[in-house]
């Protein structure tokens, strides 16, 4: 009876808040299978605000714990049923992840646009050249990507070069930061959620690769810093550094590779619980064509890794708006819940 809907399959009508303007904590009928006829509690089920076990207590009590309405947490598993403040967390967490990729995109255009234009008028001028800003996805280390020519030019425009590589570089390791703190709300456990759910494997392989990812960046950031290539690696490094470094970079897009597959996994987890079918679709469509974009794809002008990125933005832009949709109705519910219980 306490079945988490499984990822696959299909997803149940959703079933938005009773109608009926009884008490917020009325015990829900579909609690029935799971309640003895004294009204006990009698399978396990945790606590949609603290994941304290209910079972064997009485479905019209409070929480032990936290004092949350026993009621509120044998209704079914939609995210509508789930406690509001975890709602907002991953609620902001794909918030988070979106901002950090249209940042980041805003920024590569820029810096694209600036090499152009810097180009054509650095072309009459001389040895002046405006290295890259650092591409999407960037932890700032790959040494691939270590732009050149800073230290050519006159000397106060090399101070100006250097100070908008060092500044792209700051920006864009934020940027990155800002995204791996965006899935670290995301992938937030939910407190009604068991260890047998199936999204709870891909959610924890999320965060942990979150973290690698944090720590290789960090670590790889000090490595520049103490061999003075500096911050991203746009100065220039050599023998065991430029190892570690290399190192640091493949491990980071590895981490990448296997937060991207353990991400779609869990957002195919969450969808019947949105619900929404075409969230369930897409994401089992990007395991397989996320990583063919972004390899096969880029032999297509490189607009393979890009039609992969707008499939990925417009999953979490789905995600996003019905976290939303959802927060908006609690809310709405809450009002009125408030406004019947208080006296006229
Ligand atoms: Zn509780």
């Amino acid at each position: 009876m306490d079945t988490i809907d499984p990822a696959a399959g299909p997803t149940p009508d959703p079933a938005p808040a009773s109608p009926s303007a009884g008490t917020a904590a009325a015990v829900p009928p579909e609690a029935f299978p799971m309640l003895d006829a004294s009204g006990m509690v009698i399978l396990p089920r945790r606590c949609i605000s603290c994941s304290y076990n209910l079972m064997g207590l009485h479905a019209e009590g409070l929480c032990p714990e936290c004092g949350t309405p026993i009621a509120l947490s044998l209704r079914d598993n939609l995210l509508i049923n789930s406690a509001p403040e975890y709602l907002k967390r991953i609620h902001k967490g794909v918030f988070l992840v979106q901002a950090a990729i249209i940042v980041m995109i805003v920024l590569a255009l820029v810096g694209f646009f600036g090499v152009m234009i810097a180009g054509l008028v650095g072309a009459g001028r001389g040895p002046v050249s405006i290295p890259g800003s650092i591409p999407f996805p960037s932890n700032g280390t790959s040494p691939g990507t270590t732009p050149t020519g800073t230290a050519s030019g006159t000397a106060m425009g090399g101070g100006f070069m250097i100070a908008i590589v060092y500044g792209s570089a700051f920006v864009s390791i934020a940027i990155a930061c800002v995204g791996l703190y965006g899935w670290w709300l995301f992938s937030e456990a939910d407190p009604r959620a068991s260890e047998n759910d199936k999204g709870e494997k891909p959610r924890r392989i999320v965060r942990t690769t979150v973290v690698i990812e944090l720590a290789l960046l960090v670590v790889s950031q000090a490595v520049n810093l103490a061999t003075g290539a500096g911050l991203g690696g746009v100065g220039t490094m050599f023998g065991a550094a430029m190892i570690v470094s290399m190192l640091c970079s493949l491990s980071y897009y590895i981490a990448l590779a296997t937060r991207y597959f353990a991400s779609m996994l869990y957002i195919r987890w969450l969808a019947p619980r949105l619900p929404n079918e075409k969230v369930h679709r897409r994401g089992k469509l990007m395991l397989w064509l996320g990583p063919v974009l972004c390899t096969v794809g880029v032999a297509a002008c490189g607009l393979g890794p890009l039609v992969a990125l707008v499939l990925y933005y417009n999953l979490l832009e789905w995600v996003r708006v019905d976290l939303k949709r959802i927060r908006k109705t609690l809310e709405l519910k809450s009002m009125q819940d408030a406004g019947s219980a208080a006296p006229a």
